[in-house]
């Protein structure tokens, strides 16, 4: 009926960006608390990665907010496409996106700023983007919070040394 069609809508608007489909801020805080709550799983290493698009408003700037959305989901789809399937992949920010892999299934940070920058964008424009990441345990808040953190200041120095690129953070030990 029209009434569950909407339910479903709602439900699937409550944890994906609507621009990208990607999950949102909120699904990707919700997936790690739900991992970080089955800690004695031991689910092994994974790697944190944050993606930033590179002078962003630039971007909006020379195709419009439209052409700017359009590259975001050209953007999300390229980057779903590149990283293994099982992969959590979400938009969380305007123009930031963070990907939490199992160590098993790596990804390789370089072989995705190609995929990037190969992408097909509108009137054939280079779009770049800076990688931030770390490893660690996926097990306690403690961890989580230091490998986010190192991650975000991965980024940080990708961005500071001249963007198009991809910086590792300090990895975060396993416990033994
Ligand atoms: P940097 O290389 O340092 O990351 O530069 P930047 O311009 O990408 O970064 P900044 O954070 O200054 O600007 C991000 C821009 O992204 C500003 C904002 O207008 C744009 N943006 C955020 N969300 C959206 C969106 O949903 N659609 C469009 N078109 N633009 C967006
Ligand atoms: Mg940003
Ligand atoms: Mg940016």
């Amino acid at each position: 009926t029209a009434l569950t069609r909407q339910e479903s809508r709602i439900r699937f608007l409550a944890h994906h960006d609507d621009l990208t489909s990607l999950q949102n801020r909120f699904a990707f805080r919700g997936q790690i608390a739900k991992s970080l709550s089955r800690a004695a799983e031991k689910a092994g290493a994974v790697a944190l990665l944050f993606l930033d698009l590179d002078r962003f408003k630039d971007v909006n700037d020379t195709l419009g907010h439209d052409g700017g959305d359009e590259v975001l989901r050209l953007f999300a789809r390229t980057l779903r496409g590149a990283v293994p399937a099982d992969a959590l992949v979400a938009r969380i920010g305007g123009e930031e996106f963070a990907v939490v892999t199992h160590m098993l299934d790596p990804i390789d940070p370089e072989r995705l700023l190609t995929r990037v920058r190969a992408a097909r964008m509108p009137f054939d424009l280079t779009v770049t983007a800076s990688i931030g990441s770390c490893t660690g345990p996926l097990e306690n808040d403690v961890d989580w919070k230091r490998m986010y953190h190192n991650a975000d200041r991965a980024l940080f120095e990708a961005k500071a040394s001249g963007r198009d690129r991809a910086r590792e953070g300090v990895p975060v030990p396993l416990a033994a």
